[in-house]
């Protein structure tokens, strides 16, 4: 809910502990709605009371949580370990079970996995609607020769027909660093999107790494880390 102890507001909003909150309290240093309020069990609204202390306005943050992950292999995209731990493992944030993930990666891919408890922001993520690329960097099983690499190139680029499927994937951009090494990038991500591409023209993915979603790449991020989206990073999607 919006309402919160005036004292507790106090010590989230500033770097004062609980007890310290009743002192200025009970000194009369602090007004809600421009009236002294002494007594640190009124309960103000987080969002519409304005609350300040000597004269300074207060607030705490009320908003959603914004993570990146560098996820490392060998960690599930779920909600509940099954057969690995689960990427939420790897994150010290309280209520853990309000995260969701934008964009599930394999137990064994690796790289940018975008975690929140913003439904809508994540939905926005992900929507193949708002067409945020996502980078793969993957390996393959086998070389490739040029005229090989020249055909899926040109497949990708019009969009191929995946098994099981009824429409052709998007157009998507496959670059080929060498013979066994490329890039994918994609606007949509339907399940096992990647490999089943590359399935598709007889190879298979050994290694898979996803570099970037949008505009957020990892950037010096290491294997297991994450951190917190800036608000610019936050309402750039
Ligand atoms: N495509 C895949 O096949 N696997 C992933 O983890 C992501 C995209």
């Amino acid at each position: 809910g919006n309402r919160m102890r005036l004292d507790k507001f106090l010590s989230k909003a500033t770097e004062l502990s609980r007890k310290e909150s009743k002192k200025i309290l009970h000194a009369g240093e602090v007004t809600v709605n421009e009236q002294v309020i002494k007594d640190p069990g009124v309960h103000v609204d987080i969002v519409n009371d304005d609350v300040q202390w000597a004269g300074e306005p207060l607030s705490v943050a009320t908003g959603n949580r914004y993570i990146l992950l560098h996820k490392p292999e060998g960690f599930e995209c779920t909600l509940k370990a099954k057969e690995y731990p689960i990427v939420t493992d790897l994150i010290a944030v309280p209520e853990l079970g309000s995260l969701r993930i934008a964009g599930r990666l394999d137990v064994d891919t690796t790289g940018a996995l975008l975690i929140s408890d913003d439904g809508g922001w994540l939905h926005r993520v992900t929507s193949p609607k708002h067409e945020h690329a996502k980078v793969y960097e993957l390996t393959l099983a086998d070389a490739m020769d040029s005229d090989a690499q020249a055909n899926a190139i040109k497949e990708v680029a019009e969009g191929i027909l995946l098994e099981g499927d009824h429409e052709e994937t998007k157009p998507a951009t496959l670059e080929f660093i060498d013979e066994t090494h490329a890039r994918l990038t994609l606007e949509q991500g339907k399940y096992h999107q990647v490999k089943r591409m590359m399935g598709y023209f007889g190879n298979r993915v050994v290694e898979l790494h996803r570099a970037s979603v949008g505009h957020i790449t990892l950037d010096g991020l290491e294997k297991g880390d994450s951190r917190f989206l800036t608000p610019e990073e936050v309402v750039k999607f």
